[in-house]
């Protein structure tokens, strides 16, 4: 890949804004903490006065990631929501994410426009299943990933044997910034391994407010006196080892992927929060730029552009609307402007961008690379489109992710229709699922794929609650998908020269919803048989 030199770079000024901007995901497995840590990082940000106010049930309803009443009823967060605030001079956008597995193809979509994220882990659990999987997105994507060991002050696993299973798993280099001191009831605080601190754990009934944090020196008597004989002498040991284990840590290596920084606390408590907060701050990347046509198109660039990660329509039943959210990838968004939609090539005015924060809106004036803009209104972007207002740039960010259920979603009072068909094409327009034509089926309606079946029941009570429209759920025959390689011949062999594609039984050719050819078939077995019996294909 060749780098692009800048010719017209963006003024001073908003190269100093686009230079202090870090935008970052929190990724975790349910339950591990995730929420929680966002409502006090927040509390840090000075977005809320009290932690809590994002996730204590009962408020929850001012939360824009609680739109639906379904997912109040599961208590799962559907939609990704974008939060941002200042800290030490740096201008924070934190994407929220969805941590149900059924949700991840929006999760995965989101961290495209992150240019780093902090991994949530529950210290009695260790890695689980969604962490590895979002974990692979990122290491793909070369975002650098910060990890957090929560709940220290519930019983955890060993922490070397945590220290080991995330490098044996993931295969990242561990720098832990600090160490813990004992857990559970015994929990006492973390050793900050860089500054040679110790801060005192205490315990503050709910920990709603800003913990005390109380700082002495490893020698400090406060610090014998506060740990037991055994626990202290536990820790030193372990402190002491952690230096032959561990390499000490370098940013670059974080930068590059190679390492990761790890720090132990407890979000509930807000123990450890800040002092990570404030050295992931230092540690991570501002904007990164991204590849158009094999060439790196870098932030400070003069002309604006930027991709579509995520839409969403009737974010809030009170205004139903849209809202498109984009991710600025160089240059300065201004209210207003005109881009080009690279796809249609259609010119769009962008009026209507806002700040979202929970159901609060602001009109945006300004925005800046690395930032995410939420467009509000009735715009025609699908998910990946690029928005420039240079010719010629075209990022191709959207991984397309390989569903793993599918089913038909059947209208079930010919009446609506018209509002089916509405529904179902603007729902598909959000990703909420992927659509597949199937050659000679005699269903009317397109076969569905999804990561996860709880995407479907999304889909259905998003079709009542928005359009009015009962439906039922088919089973489909199928459940794997392969995909041609897009410069095979088309498979229905229109092409009398075209190499024969032979097909298991109970398999079916189809075309996804961006034209691709496909294999449906019934099971991995069939899969296997397919791949066997077509050597002289290629397959993607
Ligand atoms: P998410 O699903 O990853 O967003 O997890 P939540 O933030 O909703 O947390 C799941 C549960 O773990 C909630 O009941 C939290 O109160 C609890 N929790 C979060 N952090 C801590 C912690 O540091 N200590 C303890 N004991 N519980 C925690």
């Amino acid at each position: 890949m060749s780098t692009s030199t800048i010719t017209n770079p963006v003024s001073a000024a908003a190269a100093h804004e686009i230079s202090r901007r870090r935008t970052f995901a929190i990724i975790s497995h349910p339950d591990a903490g995730k929420t929680t840590l966002t409502e006090k990082l927040l509390l840090y940000g000075g977005a809320i006065g009290l932690a809590g106010s994002v996730t204590s049930k009962k408020e929850q309803q001012s939360t824009s990631s609680d739109w639906m009443a379904m997912e109040k009823e599961r208590g799962i967060s559907v939609s990704s929501t974008v939060l941002q605030f200042e800290y030490n001079d740096c201008c924070v956008n934190l994407l929220d994410t969805p941590g149900h597995h059924d949700f991840s193809e929006d999760t995965y979509r989101v961290l495209s426009a992150v240019d780093a994220a902090v991994m949530v882990i529950d210290a009695g659990k260790g890695i689980e299943a969604q962490t590895l999987k979002l974990f692979d997105v990122c290491r793909r994507r070369g975002v650098p990933i910060f990890v957090f060991v929560n709940k220290m002050d519930r019983p955890s696993r060993p922490p070397l044997e945590l220290l080991d299973e995330l490098e044996k798993v993931l295969k990242l280099a561990p720098a832990p910034v600090n160490w813990p001191l004992g857990d559970g009831e015994r929990f006492r605080g973390v050793y900050d391994r860089e500054k040679a601190e110790v801060n005192l754990f205490e315990r503050t009934t709910g920990g709603t407010f800003k913990a005390p944090l109380e700082v002495a020196g490893i020698e400090d008597d406060k610090v014998r006196e506060a740990l037991s004989d055994d626990l202290y002498e536990t820790v030193t040991q372990e402190v002491e080892l952690l230096d032959g284990l561990t390499e000490p840590l370098e940013i670059d290596r974080v930068l590059a992927g190679e390492q990761m920084p790890i720090y132990f606390g407890s979000a509930m408590n807000n123990f450890g929060v800040q002092n990570m907060l404030e050295s992931f701050l230092q540690m991570a990347p501002p904007p990164a730029g991204r590849v158009s046509d094999g060439k790196m198109v870098e932030p400070n660039t003069d002309s604006f552009s930027g991709f579509v990660f995520k839409i969403q329509a009737n974010m809030n039943p009170r205004h139903r609307d849209r809202a498109v959210f984009i991710r600025i990838v160089s240059g300065v968004f201004e209210r207003d402007m005109q881009v080009v939609d690279q796809r249609s090539g259609k010119k769009v005015r962008l009026a209507n961008a806002q700040k979202l924060f929970g159901q609060d809106r602001e009109t945006l004036d300004t925005a800046y690379a690395g930032d995410i803009l939420a467009l509000v209104g009735n715009y025609n972007f699908l998910i990946g489109d690029t928005l420039t207002s240079a010719p010629k740039v075209v990022y191709k960010e959207m991984p397309r992710f390989t569903p793993e259920c599918f089913t038909y979603i059947v209208n079930k009072d010919t009446a609506n229709i018209k509002r089916y068909r509405s529904g179902m094409e603007q729902l598909m327009k959000e990703g909420v699922a992927q659509a597949y034509h199937v050659h000679g089926s005699l269903q009317a309606v397109p076969m569905l794929g999804a990561v996860g079946p709880l995407q479907f029941e999304v889909l259905q009570a998003r079709l009542i609650a928005e359009y009015g429209v009962e439906t039922r759920l088919e089973h489909s025959p199928w459940s794997v998908v392969q995909w041609f390689d897009e410069h095979e011949p088309d498979p229905l062999r229109r092409d009398r020269n075209a190499p024969k594609v032979h097909l298991p039984t109970g398999s079916a050719i189809a075309r996804d919803q961006d034209g691709q050819w496909v294999v449906l078939l019934s099971s991995k077995y069939m899969l296997g048989v397919l791949h066997d019996r077509n050597d002289h294909l290629t397959f993607r």
